[in-house]
């Protein structure tokens, strides 16, 4: 189980890590896409981060990743933060306040989040983007939701690791990789890279 605070700490912690790998993800994107993943990633993350720390009183523990995902949105700016926002701001949004969230609850709310962010962007399982490091990290947490938050954490962040190694195998559908063709075969995706710190993150703040 979550608290307000824990939430709010785990975001925080999750900034940290990926302000912390901003030349790992901008290296990342740089060897078939453009470069900028990691500025990008961390840019918002800071953002968050500031927003974040003035929530103190805050009752809601959704509208901690709300909070969260709208200042990646505003900041970030273009495809990539509208989606990475999602990841946090979608699942939470309009769902009924509460001060403390179950295994259950987060995995509602990035399953949430993952069809939000396939309906918006349109990339599918294979098309070598973020999504194929959260969709299965969104199905471990299902599976994985009723042994507790540490083992789904571990299951998630597991998966997600795997969706980073598949990604190496695929054709980009999206971006400037897309323009590689086959020569993007064996680099993996900077998004689904993202995706697995964010899970990791998560993972190592709870253990
Ligand atoms: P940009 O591609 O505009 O330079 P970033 O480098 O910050 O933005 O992010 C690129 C990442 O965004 C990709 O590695 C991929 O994972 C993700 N991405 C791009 N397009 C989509 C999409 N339509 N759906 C899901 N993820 C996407
Ligand atoms: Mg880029
Ligand atoms: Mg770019």
């Amino acid at each position: 189980q979550l608290s307000v605070k824990d939430a709010r700490n785990m975001l925080l912690y999750v900034a940290d890590k990926i302000i912390a790998n901003k030349p790992y993800l901008t290296e990342v994107d740089s060897a078939i896409g453009d470069g900028d993943h990691g500025i990008g990633m961390a840019g918002g993350m800071q953002k968050a981060k500031k927003k974040l720390l003035r929530m103190e009183d805050e009752r809601n523990v959704y509208q901690i990743f709300e909070t969260a995902g709208q200042a990646m949105l505003m900041s970030m700016g273009g495809a990539s933060g509208v989606i990475f926002g999602s990841l946090y701001l979608a699942g939470a949004k309009g769902m009924e306040a509460k001060e403390i969230l179950t295994a259950q609850d987060i995995a509602k709310m990035e399953e949430k989040s993952l069809i939000a962010i396939q309906k918006r962007g349109g990339a599918r399982l294979g098309d070598k983007t973020m999504v194929d490091a959260l969709a299965p990290a969104v199905e471990a947490l299902k599976e994985h939701a009723g042994e507790g938050l540490l083992e789904m954490m571990k299951a998630a962040e597991y998966a997600a690791k795997q969706g980073v190694e598949n990604t190496k195998q695929y054709i980009a559908k999206y971006g400037r990789a897309k323009s590689l063709l086959e020569r993007a075969i064996g680099y993996q995706d900077a998004g689904a890279t993202s995706v697995y710190l964010i899970f990791q993150g998560m993972r190592e703040f709870i253990e």
